[in-house]
């Protein structure tokens, strides 16, 4: 036996099953939209449909009951919806904000819309969320907020960082993007902080396109969320508003047609989640005992929903570096149908720690004096600050979407058979 990447064949050429989640029943919504002649229905006028449309809203009190929160906004992403969030908190300039370095750049970016200062924290080096005692010792008299990432589909540790945010009247943002359907003690990840934010967009567990709900169960901050998504300028004064800090508003609107589709997607949730832990059980235990290959770990208490399977990586016990075992095992193994362009969905590491972006290490987000970070130039934002992010991205760990809900047992198999086959032959590597 050869391995592919020297010549040899390949485990599986053909192209690993579709992850499609959308068919007869969005068809359907989208006509009824479609038929209807108005693809969105939102007013810029103290209106009841100033709230959005009937499918929008229907959404909306879908969400917010699936979730058992009290309110539920939709709009058209889960970007569009952390910047309402930092809206509705009030958070202003030279405030800080607690955020982690491993996710989408927006949520840490998201404070220096309102010129605020994102303070990272590390993160755990085994569940990979923010890390409760670090967020411990980034606090100051001017932390207004703590956006939370539910990193992977694993719920954040939302008890230790509750109590932090409670004892120092402080706000939790919750990045609940890649965990729909995860659960802490029996509670909605989304559902863990004040306010939470779900994405919509195709590459997440279900979508419509694009998209995002906000959840939340305060009065006073939906009202204020729902009035930054649409030009709140327009109404506030028609709905009595006093408090208008941030209140710029957006054109965040969700469209019918959107709405139409989501309002099908979130019933298919949990049948989906349901099969995507059971491909996850299936691979743990075919790859469990590669040695260096450690599965993820839950947190006690969590039901995780795998946006990716992280494993960590350990290069030593392996026998080889991480980026030879990624290239054999990419070589071995096809792409997903419909998504050729993306490639084998396997990688070393995960996005680059936020922090070593450009527009953190040139300190300038807005215009050209270095502004929001010249209010706060104690921050520095030098290689090092996270010391378990940087050293999990660079090898220590191995993610894939092979647990992904189309594929069954003989896929999984070639995925099993093809790490066998590197490990196995990881002498010639
Ligand atoms: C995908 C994602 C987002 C952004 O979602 P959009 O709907 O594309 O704006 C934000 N945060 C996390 C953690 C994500 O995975």
């Amino acid at each position: 036996m050869k391995l592919a990447l020297h010549g040899g064949t390949p485990v599986r050429t053909k192209p690993f099953p579709a992850y499609v989640t959308v068919g007869k029943e969005e068809k359907e919504a989208a006509c009824r939209v479609i038929d209807s002649g108005i693809l969105s229905r939102y007013l810029g006028a103290c209106h009841e449909q100033f709230m959005g449309g009937t499918e929008v809203q229907a959404l909306e009190r879908e969400w917010a009951e699936h979730y058992g929160t009290k309110h539920a906004i939709a709009v058209n992403s889960a970007t569009s919806g952390l910047i309402c969030a930092l809206g509705a908190a009030g958070i202003g300039p030279g405030d800080e904000v607690i955020v982690g370095p491993w996710s989408m750049s927006i949520s840490a970016t998201a404070p220096l819309f309102y010129g605020a200062i994102p303070v990272f924290a590390d993160v755990e080096p085994d569940c990979f969320c923010l890390d409760a005692d670090d967020v411990e010792r980034k606090i100051t008299p001017r932390t207004k907020a703590i956006i939370v990432v539910d990193l992977f589909g694993q719920p954040h540790d939302a008890t230790r960082i509750g109590e932090l945010a409670k004892k120092h009247g402080i706000l939790v943002i919750e990045d609940a993007a890649q965990a729909p359907g995860a659960t802490l003690h029996g509670k909605p990840a989304g559902a863990l902080g004040d306010i939470g934010i779900f994405s919509l967009n195709y590459h997440k567990h279900i979508h419509c396109g694009e998209g995002g709900v906000i959840v939340t169960n305060d009065d006073a901050l939906a009202q204020r969320l729902c009035l930054i998504r649409n030009h709140a300028e327009a109404v506030v004064e028609g709905l009595g508003v006093t408090n208008l800090t941030n209140m710029l508003g957006y054109n965040f609107r969700m469209t019918e047609l959107d709405a139409a589709v989501a309002r099908c997607q979130l019933p298919k949730l949990a049948a989906l989640n349901k099969k995507r832990l059971l491909n996850v059980a299936y691979l743990e235990k075919g790859l469990h005992h590669l040695p260096g290959l450690t599965m993820p770990k839950v947190r006690h208490g969590a039901k995780h929903v795998y946006y990716v399977h992280a494993c960590l990586f350990n290069e030593q016990q392996a026998g080889m570096q991480a980026s030879k075992v990624l290239a054999a095992i990419k070589a071995e193994l096809p792409h997903f149908a419909l998504r050729e362009k993306e490639g084998t969905k396997l990688g070393v590491g995960y996005a680059r720690p936020l922090y070593l972006l450009p527009i953190f290490q040139n300190k300038q987000a807005i215009g050209h004096n270095g502004w929001p970070f010249s209010l706060a130039p104690q921050h520095s934002y030098t290689q090092g600050l996270c010391p378990n992010c940087e050293t999990l991205h660079h090898g220590d760990i191995l993610t894939h979407e092979f647990m992904l809900p189309s594929m069954e047992k003989e896929d999984l198999d070639d995925v099993v058979n093809a790490f066998e086959k590197v490990w196995g032959l990881r002498n010639e590597l």
